[in-house]
C-alpha cells in the first residue's frame, strides 16, 4: 500500500493554517519565514517556490532573499546575520546546496539556533543526539510521521537506513533510535547491502541513485521509505525528465506492506515539517 505523503502533509498544512488564523484573529502578526537562496540552481528554485506557495497558503509571511551566484562568503554571512537578528523573522533557512566556493557548514552555523527551522545547526543536532527538545531536521522528522501513519509498533523493529548524510541518513537514524527501533546504518562501503536489506522490517533509502535498491531485496511485508529524488531523462515529458526514487518502486511495491512513492512521499513532508517548525518557533518567541 502506498503511504500518501501528499495527503498526510495536506492535513498538517490544514492544521497549521487553522492555528495561524486563530493567532491573526487575536491581533498577532503572522509567523514569518525567510529563505536565503544563492544563485540559480533550477532544482533549488523549484524547492523554494514550493516552500513559498505552501507558506503563503498557511498564512505564513514569506521573504525570499535571492543573492547572486558570485556572492562572496563574507556577504552571505553578513546577510544571514542580519536576517537572523531581525526580530520580525521567526524562522530562517539557507537553501542548500550553495554554489561552489561557498562554505555551507560555516553559513549554516550563522543561523541563530532558535530560528533554525531546517534543524541543521550543530546545536540542534547536538540536542537531538542528547534526546533534548530541539528543532528537528525537516526530512527526517517527516519520515517519522510517514512511518507513524502506518500504525506499526516500532519497538525493536529491525530497521535499515541506507545513507549517512548529515541532512538525512544520520539524523533519521537518531530519530528511529528514539522510537526504539533497532537501527543498522549502511553506506557506500557496506558489505553485502542486499543481504542486510533483506532482513529489514523497515527500510529508509537515502542514497541519491535511481532505483538502486532492487525489488527482490525487500523483505515481504516491510515498510519502505524512499527518500531519493532522482531525475532521469524522459523526452516524452514536457520537462524532459521524470523523478524516480532510490528503490525500484514497481517491483518493491509488490513485496512491501507500505511504501512511499517518489514523487509524492517524503518530499511534501519536508515542507510540512519546515512550516511546523516555523510555527513552533513563532509560538516560543511569543510564549504562546
Ligand atoms: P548524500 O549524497 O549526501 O548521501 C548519500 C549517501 O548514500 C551517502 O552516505 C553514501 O555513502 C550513500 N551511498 C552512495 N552510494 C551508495 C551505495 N552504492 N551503497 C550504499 N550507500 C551508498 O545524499 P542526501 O542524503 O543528501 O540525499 C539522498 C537522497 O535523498 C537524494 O536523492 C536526495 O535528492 C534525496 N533527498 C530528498 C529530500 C526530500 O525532501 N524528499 C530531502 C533531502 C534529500 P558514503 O557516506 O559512504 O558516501
Amino acid at each position: 500500500m502506498n503511504i500518501d505523503g501528499n495527503s498526510i502533509a495536506g492535513k498538517i498544512f490544514y492544521d497549521i493554517a487553522a492555528e495561524v488564523r486563530e493567532f491573526i484573529k487575536k491581533g498577532l502578526p503572522p509567523p514569518h519565514l525567510a529563505v536565503i537562496l544563492v544563485g540559480n540552481n533550477p532544482a533549488s528554485e523549484t524547492y523554494v517556490n514550493i516552500k513559498k506557495k505552501r507558506a503563503t497558503e498557511c498564512g505564513i509571511d514569506f521573504t525570499l532573499l535571492h543573492l547572486q551566484e558570485d556572492t562572496p562568503q563574507e556577504e552571505l554571512i553578513a546577510k544571514i546575520r542580519e536576517t537572523s537578528n531581525n526580530p520580525a523573522v521567526d524562522g530562517l533557512i539557507v537553501q542548500v546546496p550553495l554554489p561552489k566556493g561557498l562554505d555551507e557548514k560555516k553559513a549554516l552555523q550563522e543561523i541563530s539556533p532558535d530560528k533554525d527551522v531546517d534543524g541543521l545547526h550543530p546545536l540542534n543536532i547536538g540536542r537531538l543526539v542528547q534526546n533534548e527538545d530541539s528543532l528537528l531536521p525537516c526530512t527526517p522528522a517527516g519520515i517519522i510521521e510517514l512511518i507513524r501513519s502506518t500504525g506499526r509498533d516500532l519497538n525493536g523493529l529491525n530497521t535499515v537506513v541506507v545513507g549517512r548524510s548529515n541532512i538525512v541518513g544520520k539524523p533519521v537514524s537518531l530519530l528511529l533510535l528514539k522510537e526504539n527501533c533497532t537501527v543498522t546504518i549502511c553506506h557506500s562501503r557496506t558489505k553485502d547491502l542486499p543481504g542486510i536489506i533483506k532482513k529489514a522490517d523497515l527500510l529508509v533509502a537515502a542514497i541519491g541513485r535511481p532505483e538502486f535498491i532492487k525489488g527482490d531485496w525487500i523483505k515481504e511485508g516491510a515498510i519502505v521509505i524512499d527518500v531519493g529524488t532522482n531525475r532521469i531523462e524522459d523526452k516524452s515529458r514536457e520537462k524532459g525528465y521524470r523523478q524516480v526514487g532510490d528503490v525500484e518502486y514497481r517491483t518493491a511495491s509488490g513485496r512491501a506492506s507500505y511504501i512511499t512513492p517518489s514523487p509524492g512521499g517524503v518530499g511534501p513532508m519536508t515542507v510540512a515539517m519546515l512550516l511546523k517548525n516555523t510555527l513552533k518557533v513563532y509560538k516560543e518567541h511569543r510564549a504562546l
